[in-house]
């Protein structure tokens, strides 16, 4: 634990260790404010800080940035760290030397003096970290100034966008290979949230890194939620959702389209949800300070395409919803993983209906790429509808997907296991979907779409149904024992199980190869029955499922209400902080951090000091402040009543209780 006069002063649990590690241990505490070292950091910190290359692979809110700030600030010299993210290059400087760290950065937002100014501090030894973007590093003149400074280490973030195959790939970053030629002695260590193998590979090879040791984390982000639900009426669903479980909060809601972005944006804040566009669409001046927005304002929502959010290190993101299916598995997760960087519980909520398929299947037809780029995309599509559709945890689908094993009990926090879905025998009703539309071809040579199909099966004599005398086929009527809804989820699932398929731009209906044992009877087609009511996350804690209940618990887990207004004042005294300086309220503290003070009550600045994620810097800055603001509060709740008080509950809460369960704890595994 960290003492008030600088000193670390060791316990039990924090065996003695090899110089490197004590030091980084001791910049921990001192600097950042935390506790101990989380999953694989310890073992990546101390392997960078001996001089060697590393590939880690972490989820976003993994705790990445740590894994080079830290061996920056052990080793002599400045660590270098190559970012495609000028727009927050600011935002991180400002955060690091809120911690009293010694940070730059060099990009073409700043004039020739700030320049020269940050060119200065690198050769007088006087920086601890330089942020570059790497068209700058590039550069004959930056690559100069390198080579007459003394660098401590490279750290490539968000190294995936060396992946020609990936959507963000950055020519430059190719270029990055050249630092190993250039500073064999110099360590580097490349850093990503993207977890495919194939990335992973690239990675290696494209930086040239053929020694560096592989650091994987687990990719379960234990504090996020993940629901998906039927689609109806998305925006008011949506709406619902905000109002009932994240009123207030910060989050970012996808759509697929430049125009639901605008109308959704617009729909939010006239129903008076704070909330903003963001989309390549926009001039890059509203772009920025929609940004610039979201990471310093509390509670703003970004409604965008997925231009918005790679690098967002905003931590109290509490939401993300989909109102589009993405396109894969893996932009769902890196999606989604914006949420609950800080620990605390978040949702990744999707609405998801019969027209995204649609949709999504006919966009891979008539896009641009050959049949081998189809291929790959459906089956990436594949995927993520198996996600939507299945009965089954979706957090194991996921980690299954990325190659880990899932607890086979389900993890407690995700829709499926909160609320399991029934499932029916839809055999018969796969087949008289089918039927319908093979008679259709057979006997009228026609093809239709989705909402015909049903309309015949219910029997509805519509003006399109009249026109085309599809009253008078066998299949007229055939359907009423479902109702209109059941038999869009009859041919939502038949597509996503690629029993039915979508042709042409009005998306008609034909049978796959598939089908024809379903219609010969040769196999059964389990169907999921669509939930009558939304599974909230209220849902959680009154299911009173067995399965993993401990999880659903902590994620449900609410500050106490009587500290409610101790967190809110804190807030409030943030946010003006926050103002004053022109910085994101998170630099000042994090919610979690708020969260343990407004539980701990510290009443002198020598006890706020052993708060997790308050450090030597800011409890010099903020400690006097801090104090101030809970002693206007009076006494702290529960201290005058006996049982059952938050002092009571403070009294077994350590520093790490803001942290996700420790059984969660990312296990070094060797999967790829
Ligand atoms: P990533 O870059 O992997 O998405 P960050 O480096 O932004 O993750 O860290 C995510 C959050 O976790 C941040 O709020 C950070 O301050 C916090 N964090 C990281 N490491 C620790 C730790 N050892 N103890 C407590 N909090 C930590
Ligand atoms: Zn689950």
């Amino acid at each position: 634990m960290y003492g008030m006069g600088g000193t670390v002063v060791t316990t039990e649990a924090e065996r003695p260790a090899a110089h490197g590690e004590s030091e980084a241990l001791a910049t921990l505490h001192r600097v950042f404010g935390y506790d101990s070292f989380r999953g694989e950091q310890a073992d990546v910190i101390e392997h960078v800080v001996a001089g060697g290359d590393a590939v880690v692979l972490m989820p976003t809110g993994g705790g990445k940035s740590l894994c080079y700030q830290i061996p920056s600030l052990v080793r002599p010299g400045t660590g270098i760290v190559v970012s495609p993210l000028i727009a927050l290059m600011q935002d991180q400087v400002d955060a690091l030397r809120a911690l009293g760290v010694r940070a730059g950065f060099m990009n073409s937002t700043q004039d020739f003096d700030e320049r020269r100014v940050v060119e200065a501090e690198f050769l007088a030894g006087e920086l601890d970290l330089l942020y570059l973007a790497p068209e700058r590093l590039r550069l004959d003149s930056t690559l100069d100034l390198l080579s007459r400074g003394k660098i401590a280490l490279f750290a490539i973030d968000e190294a995936h966008c060396v992946s020609q195959w990936g959507h963000d790939f950055r020519p430059d970053y190719l270029t990055l290979s050249l630092l190993g030629d250039r500073w064999p002695d110099v360590p580097r260590i490349a850093l990503t949230a993207t977890a495919t193998h194939a990335t992973h590979q690239e990675i290696t090879q494209r930086l040239h890194m053929p020694t560096a040791r592989h650091f994987v984390a687990s990719f379960d982000r234990p504090n996020i939620q993940y629901r998906i639900v039927p689609k109806a009426d998305p925006k008011k669903q949506l709406l619902a959702f905000l109002r009932e479980e994240h009123a207030g909060d910060a989050g970012i809601v996808y759509c697929l389209s430049r125009k639901s972005v605008e109308s959704t944006a617009e729909f939010l804040s006239r129903n008076g949800i704070e909330a903003v566009p963001y989309h390549a669409g926009l001039d890059a001046g509203t772009r920025a300070a929609h940004q610039s927005r979201f990471l310093r304002e509390d509670g703003l929502v970004v409604v965008a395409t997925i231009a918005f959010g790679m690098g967002i290190d905003k931590p109290d993101v509490r939401f993300v919803a989909h109102l589009d299916l993405p396109k894969s598995v893996e932009g769902y997760y890196q999606e989604t993983g914006r949420a609950g960087r800080d620990g605390l519980p978040s949702t990744a909520w999707m609405a998801y209906g019969l027209n995204d398929v649609i949709q999504q299947r006919k966009l891979i037809q008539s896009g641009e790429g050959d049949e081998a780029f189809r291929r790959r995309a459906s089956a990436h599509l594949d995927s993520m509808l198996a996600l939507c559709e299945t009965a089954q945890c979706r957090r194991g689908q996921l980690l299954a997907y990325f190659g880990q094993d899932p607890d086979p009990m389900g993890c407690g926090n995700c829709d499926t296991c909160m609320v399991p879905p029934e499932t029916w025998d839809g055999t018969v009703a796969a087949q008289k979907v089918l039927s319908t539309v093979v008679r259709l071809q057979r006997e009228r040579g026609q093809k239709f779409g989705a909402v015909q199909i049903v309309d015949i099966l219910l029997g509805k004599r519509t003006a399109k149904v009249i026109q085309f005398d599809h009253d008078q086929l066998s299949v007229f009527g055939i359907g009423q024992e479902l109702e209109e809804g059941e038999w869009r989820g009859v041919v939502r699932q038949l597509l996503a199980q690629g029993l039915l398929a979508v042709e042409g731009d009005y998306g008609t209906l034909v049978l796959t190869e598939a089908s024809g044992s379903v219609l010969r009877r040769e196999r059964e087609v389990p169907l999921r029955k669509e939930p009558k009511k939304p599974v909230t996350s209220r849902a959680a804690s009154g299911s009173g499922s067995t399965r993993g209940e401990r999880k659903a618990k902590a994620a449900a887990a609410e500050l106490p209400e009587a500290l409610q207004p101790a967190f809110e004042a804190l807030r409030a005294w943030r946010a003006e902080q926050a103002r004053e300086q022109g910085v994101p309220a998170y630099v000042i503290f994090h919610d979690a951090t708020l969260r343990e003070i407004a539980t701990v009550w510290p009443t002198s600045v020598r006890q706020l000091g052993g708060i997790s994620g308050v450090g030597e810097k800011k409890l010099a800055t903020y400690g006097e402040g801090v104090i101030g603001v809970l002693a206007s509060l009076g006494d702290a709740p529960g201290t005058t009543a006996p049982t059952p008080g938050p002092t009571a509950e403070a009294a077994g809460h350590g520093p790490d209780d803001d942290w996700p369960e420790t059984d969660a704890e990312p296990e070094p595994e060797d999967w790829v």
